[in-house]
């Protein structure tokens, strides 16, 4: 999943608006700018296959960044840090919980799309419900789940009017993001798909700190 991701950020921040927009969109990609990372370092493994339908990469060595455990390991760390940081007076729980909630919420959303790659321990006992072999039908998801959870953002009380239309235009920016994606050119070799994945990861945050003025 990419864009889809970012749901979980916009609803979050509309259940705890105290967590800064941008580290709640870079919270819901944590662990794949972790992936990104251990796949440039050798630590996990993939690769890319031109032949397979709606997404190229086949995920064979993940267990760091997309097993069950790791997931839960990422979000629990994410959700402590988050209370040092932000969480001031009352409700640290309900903060952290919503943090370490946004983390987590990668690996549900990724279980929708991934072919049989997600280990429920380690390298072991993988699933996926392989959404990516239906394309059109993964690609409608990504837009429905961005869309349907910006709205909810947009016309909340913790969404200023005033910066509705920064967050259209972060919104619009994410779908020409996964359209391109998509339907663009297959990248040419796994490096530079990772780095260019890695550049989004980084960008949308920045972007959702200029959407929200903070
Ligand atoms: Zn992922």
């Amino acid at each position: 999943m990419f864009v889809g991701h970012y749901c979980a950020a916009f609803v979050a921040k509309r259940i705890e608006p105290r967590l800064p927009l941008w580290t709640l969109l870079l919270a819901v990609q944590v662990v794949d700018v972790f992936w990104g990372l251990f796949i440039l370092l050798g630590i996990e493994r993939a690769s890319l296959d031109p032949g397979l339908p709606g997404n190229p990469l086949v995920l064979s060595f993940m267990p760091y960044t997309h097993s069950l455990p790791a997931t839960l390991l990422w979000s629990a760390a994410a959700g402590v840090l988050g209370v040092a940081l932000w969480a001031r007076g009352e409700h640290k729980l309900k903060l952290g919980l919503t943090l370490a909630a946004a983390v987590a919420s990668h690996w549900l959303l990724d279980l929708l799309v991934h072919r049989h790659d997600l280990g429920l321990w380690g390298d072991a006992h993988k699933v996926g419900l392989g959404l990516w072999d239906l394309p059109m039908a993964a690609y409608a998801l990504e837009i429905l789940l961005l869309a349907g959870s910006v709205l909810l953002l947009a016309f909340s009380p913790v969404w200023p009017g005033s910066r509705r239309r920064a967050l259209a235009v972060l919104c619009l920016g994410l779908l020409v993001l996964q359209t391109a994606s998509q339907f663009g050119a297959t990248p040419g070799n796994l490096k530079a798909m990772v780095v260019s994945a890695l550049a989004v990861y980084l960008l949308v945050p920045l972007a959702g700190r200029w959407a929200e003025g903070k």
